[in-house]
């Protein structure tokens, strides 16, 4: 069907994770895109909880449901972020991260098969 490697799964990632929240601050942001795509890239911080495992990183784990702020539960949380005003940018960063991170298994099937 399509072919990817290992190099450019690791592109699609970091595109997703650092240069495409920019795009989607600067598109709906306003003149408070700089603010908001810095809330955006704080949301990388959920990354914390790969700590708690061991090894930390691990190229062809998938994070969705392995670690606790990756966990369908924690992803419910942030869903509902969606709905108040004070939290929908974080929600949207917090989803955003977990669309590409399960982006990233999907991806993994074929790079480490
Ligand atoms: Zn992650």
């Amino acid at each position: 069907m399509f072919y990817i490697c290992r190099q450019m799964q690791f592109f699609l990632h970091y595109f997703l994770h650092l240069i495409f929240p920019a795009a989607i601050a600067y598109t709906l942001g306003g003149n408070r895109w700089k603010k908001l795509y810095l809330i955006l890239l704080a949301t990388m911080l959920v990354d914390l909880d790969h700590l708690l495992a061991t090894p930390v990183f691990s190229a062809c784990r998938c994070s969705i449901n392995f670690h606790p702020l990756h966990s369908y539960y924690a992803i419910a949380v942030y869903f509902f972020g969606l709905f108040f005003r004070k939290t929908r940018w974080w929600s949207a960063g917090l989803l955003l991260h977990m669309a590409t991170d399960g982006l990233d298994c999907y991806l993994s099937l074929k790079t480490c098969a």
